[in-house]
């Protein structure tokens, strides 16, 4: 009988509970993370000194390095000083989204095994093999191998400011709209979907959208930190991120590029996006829903709501397709013009009322 089977680029430690930075030292003595207990932590300038007074005691192997800032330049700048500094075992990600992004980069780049170390829920890069900078032309993202350890302690979540953490619920519900836009494709491009990868995502999605609780609470808080490593490992299942993005993705994208000093946060713009691309798919009992749950936890669905007007929204959506050229959506299907854009935007806004 033929066995068929693959293996899957994934974490080998993944905890997520209330208290799980205070078992910090354990976890990262795990002989396969540190079998010589060399770490190097790459930690914020800012609020990343709190956390190296907290855990310097328990590390005293350990480097800290705090070149990383989110962007490219930052990122090279730290695998300059880790590979200076000398040997290690692992790189440490300890912060948010950007501090992870550049460690993720630096990682690769030195060659050594990276576990991120979450501080807030912003968005799906935390696990994902793509790290995203700021450089000379915005923003890029850069292919990067898959963390091997993902830990997030939701006593420090809790601390982080309630919209980096609300943002992640916008990057989770929003890859059903991604999903359904890589269905979309295989009809009308035969492009090929792994059915895996896009289970992984929809679901993460499900479990969100469906969950009655809010950012207050550990279940609720649990469910979505597991939904967005299960996206991030979605992308690697995949080898790109096309189960985590689509339209919604290049909405957010044209968002950053348009308007990239009035932007909102990435997880925002997605939520956003993944409701209106959803309506735009023609099926407006799931956008209802997605719009009435991202209302809910406090998201915008409206552009308005992150200071847009929607001449603006318009300018967005219109140019969104070339921020990921190959990529086919919604909007590369229906390749609207200006005025079509508006009329559908007009049909949105009063479908999903206010
Ligand atoms: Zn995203």
């Amino acid at each position: 009988m033929p066995v068929l089977t693959r293996l899957i680029p994934s974490p080998v430690a993944v905890d997520i509970r209330p208290g799980a930075l205070d078992d910090l030292a354990t976890i990262l003595s795990d002989q396969r993370i540190a079998p010589s207990g060399r770490l190097a932590f790459a930690i914020s300038g800012g609020s990343g000194r709190v956390l190296r007074e907290r855990f310097a005691p328990s590390f005293p192997e350990a480097d800290w390095f705090d070149d990383a800032d989110g962007t490219i330049d930052g990122a090279v700048k730290l695998a300059d000083s880790i590979k200076k500094a000398g040997r290690y075992d692992a790189v440490i990600g300890l912060g948010g989204g950007k501090i992870i992004d550049c460690a993720k980069y630096a990682a690769a780049r030195v060659g050594l095994p990276l576990v991120a170390v979450a501080t807030n829920l912003a968005n799906d890069g935390l696990c994902s093999p793509v790290a995203t900078l700021d450089n000379d032309a915005g923003r890029g993202s850069y292919g990067v191998p898959n963390p091997i350890g993902i830990i997030i302690d939701l006593d420090v979540i809790r601390e982080a400011p309630v919209q980096f953490v609300r943002a992640g619920i916008g990057d989770v519900i929003c890859k059903i709209s991604a999903v359904a836009d890589w269905e979309l494709s295989h009809r009308e491009t035969g492009e090929q979907i792994d059915g895996l990868a896009a289970a992984m995502a929809r679901q993460a999605a499900e479990a969100v959208l469906r969950h009655p609780g809010g950012v207050d609470d550990d279940a609720f808080l649990t469910t979505l930190a597991e939904s967005l490593v299960l996206c991030g490992i979605s992308m690697s299942v995949a080898g790109d991120s096309r189960p985590a993005s689509g339209a919604c993705h290049e909405i957010s994208h044209a968002f950053d590029l348009t308007f990239p000093k009035r932007s909102a946060l990435h997880g925002e713009q997605c939520g956003l996006g993944g409701a209106f691309a959803t309506f735009l798919r023609g099926d407006r009992e799931t956008a209802g829903q997605m719009a009435d749950v991202l209302r809910g936890h406090g998201l915008p669905v409206l552009p308005e709501e992150i200071g847009f007007t929607v001449d603006e929204f318009v300018e967005v959506v219109e140019f969104a397709p070339q921020t990921r050229p190959g990529r086919y959506t919604i909007l590369e299907h229906l390749d609207l013009s200006t005025d079509e854009i508006r009329d559908a935007y007009a049909d949105y806004a009063k479908a999903i009322g206010s």
